[in-house]
């Protein structure tokens, strides 16, 4: 049967990387399905119920000023908040919440139920209508067909899942859900490049058989953090403690005993895991000088007694589960309430696909979340928020979009999946981005709420409450700017006093806040009236004090963008080039990038590589 009404957008799957691809995709007014296996599991957080940190609050934050659901999803369920990196400078700072997985649940199911233009359909999707390298539309599991001018895929770790607790493997999409068979196999049929990888969870563990005596209490800010501009702390949830414990020698005795019986160690699992969140055997493997880990224990909910252990994600036998697990101080009667597992689970390769996400190969046809070779739900959800407004671009026959590299972490991750590709789980971290003093959290919607208003993501009452915040902000600079303090004036003596050294010519009170001692407090209400918004004084406070290099990053983007703007062409023969060595002709070929920029960003193309390359376009192009 043919399902009588057509679609502009059809996402399959309905996790983190689906919900905000259909989500973006109906905010545009594209009429759009979600197709998902179960609608009671929409928004559900298969590992650790935990959203943000360093990097990943990058990406949450920057799909909050594009209107997306995660960051305030996460301000309704959140359980704890903190800020890490809280004394390191502000680019490298990051929030992060623990969740109550079933309030995080409720709050995307809610979004997503009162979405106009969206329809959600439980199905599982088996197939997908391919017509002349486009797509058309997808098939469901009772065979129902659904059509639609662009399809995006967010299968999450379900494609080929084979879940494994010791040597004992059984196919699953994650624990208690059905795998992605049919799907699978129908997309091995397609023109990319498929390969396995791996991932892996904790035991969880019943609270009531903990003995919490002695274990490190761990509690959240105050004041709490907020995850989202749109959230607020009344509208956080009753908040938690966590605790801390660790493993010792007999853990790792134990671990060490097991190991003939891990699929990992005995070869059972091809499939390459995370480096950054390893199982615990692989880090006493690879750690073999330490005797000890931490072990974070983070509830998982107000109504749950299940606790989340972060740090021992295995996929030992049970036996060595429930041993390593009581051999750990404080869990020495504790109750397992859902054994530790890995799955494996077909990826594609990332350099299939263009910025958009849209599959080189299949028209219309888009990839987001862990089938692109990431891993996290923030990752997944970013991706999905680009393929969801790419999809609904397209469907609208306009032009696609992707942030760069300087404007969004979301541009980072995207343009290092689709330059670089990935043979292991990606995660995001600030190291990854090169400009990362101007792609900071606090600033996420003055980088991109603008584009995402002229997109059609953003809301009237989000744009209205961004232009009141950008506004504030000018007006405020101006103030500051113009507001002057003499030499030997009652003013200047409050500075001196702070800053220890004389005033020995006028200051306006901008250039003042430039200075390390001194903070927005200080200087704005040495004459007139201070701006009460605590982020809009952070927000000037920040771009003061950081100005210098900020104004270095930017000369060096505007150096690189002519970069960006000089394209290779498809055919073009990198062999060809004189003064390249053999290595990175052969980089060059192999990852084929589309301008100078992307092939700046090969490992191995140096600037001079880069120099020879521009000067032959230039007389050959
Ligand atoms: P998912 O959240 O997996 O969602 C996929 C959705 O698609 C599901 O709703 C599913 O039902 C649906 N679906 C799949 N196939 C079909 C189909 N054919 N038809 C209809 N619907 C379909 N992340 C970390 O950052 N660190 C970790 O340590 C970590 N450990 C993990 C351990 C395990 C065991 C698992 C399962 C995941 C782990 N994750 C971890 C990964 C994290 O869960 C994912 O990164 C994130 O959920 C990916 O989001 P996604 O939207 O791509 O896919």
């Amino acid at each position: 049967m043919i399902f009588p009404e057509h679609f502009d957008v059809i996402v399959i799957g309905g996790g983190h990387a689906g919900t905000e691809a259909c989500l973006a995709a109906a905010r545009m007014g594209s009429k759009t399905l979600l197709l998902s296996h179960n609608i009671e599991t929409l928004g559900q957080m298969s590992c650790n119920p935990a959203i943000g940190g360093i990097g990943k609050s990058h990406l949450v934050k920057e799909i909050d000023a594009l209107g997306g659901a995660m960051a305030l999803a996460t301000d309704k369920g959140g359980i704890q908040f903190r800020v890490l990196n809280a004394r390191k400078g502000p680019a490298v700072r990051a929030t992060r919440a623990q969740a109550d997985r079933i309030l995080y649940k409720a709050a995307i199911r809610d979004m997503l139920e009162n979405q106009p233009n969206l329809w959600l359909f439980q199905q599982a999707a088996d197939d997908l209508i391919v017509e002349n390298d486009q797509v058309r539309g997808v098939i469901t599991q009772m065979g129902l067909k659904f059509y639609a001018r662009s399809v995006v895929l967010t299968a999450g770790t379900f494609l080929g899942g084979l879940i494994h607790i010791g040597l004992q493997n059984h196919s699953g999409g994650r624990a208690g859900d059905p795998p992605s068979i049919a799907l699978s196999r129908r997309l091995r049929e397609l023109p990319l490049r498929v390969d396995r990888l791996k991932t892996g969870t904790p035991p969880r563990i019943d609270a009531r058989t903990v003995n919490f005596e002695g274990l490190e209490k761990q509690w959240g800010d105050e004041p709490r953090p907020v995850m989202s501009v749109r959230g607020n702390s009344a509208m956080q949830p009753e908040q938690m403690c966590c605790w801390i414990t660790h493993t010792n020698a007999k853990t790792h005795d134990i671990i060490r005993g097991g190991l003939d019986r891990s699929p990992m160690y005995s070869g059972v699992i091809e499939g390459i895991g995370p480096r950054y969140c390893p199982s615990i055997e692989d880090k006493i493997h690879r750690f073999a000088d330490k005797d000890s880990h931490q072990v974070f224990i983070e509830p998982e909910g107000l109504t749950t007694h299940e606790l989340y252990p972060n740090g021992i994600s295995t996929s030992l036998p049970f036996d060595v589960q429930m041993n390593l697990v009581r051999s750990i101080k404080g869990f020495e009667n504790a109750h397992i309430v859902r054994p530790g597992y890995a799955i494996e689970y077909d990826y594609f390769n990332p350099q299939d696909l263009k910025h958009s996400l849209e599959t080189k190969v299949i028209g219309g046809l888009f990839f987001a979340g862990q089938i692109n070779g990431t891993t996290g739900y923030e990752e997944a959800g970013a991706q999905g928020l680009l393929a969801g407004l790419n999809a609904s671009l397209l469907a609208q026959d306009k032009e696609p979009w992707a942030p760069r590299r300087d404007e969004a972490y979301l541009g980072v991750l995207v343009d290092d999946l689709i330059t670089l590709g990935t043979r292991e789980p990606y995660r995001m971290f600030t190291s990854r981005a090169e400009y990362r003093l101007l792609l900071r959290e606090d600033n996420a919607d003055l980088r991109l709420t603008e584009k995402g208003r002229e997109l059609g993501l953003v809301g009237d009452e989000q744009w209205r409450s961004f232009c009141d915040k950008r506004e504030q902000i000018e007006l405020e600079q101006q103030r500051l700017r113009a507001t002057w303090i003499q030499a030997g004036s009652p003013e200047a003596a409050a500075i001196e006093a702070k800053v220890q050294t004389r005033l020995l010519r006028e200051y306006n009170l901008y250039d003042l806040l430039k200075r390390p001692e001194l903070g927005y407090a200080d200087v704005a209400s040495l004459k007139g009236e201070p701006v009460e918004n605590a982020t809009v004084a952070e927000q000037i406070e920040i771009e003061a004090k950081y100005s210098g290099y900020i104004d270095r990053q930017q000369e060096e983007i505007d150096r690189l963008r002519q970069y960006e703007n000089t394209p290779i062409p498809a055919d073009f023969d990198f062999t060809k080039v004189e003064g390249l060595s053999n290595e990175v002709k052969g980089k060059l070929t192999a990852a084929r990038p589309a301008t100078l920029a992307h092939a700046s960003r090969i490992s191995g193309v140096t600037p001079a590589a880069i120099s020879q390359l521009m000067l032959y376009l230039k007389k050959h192009g």
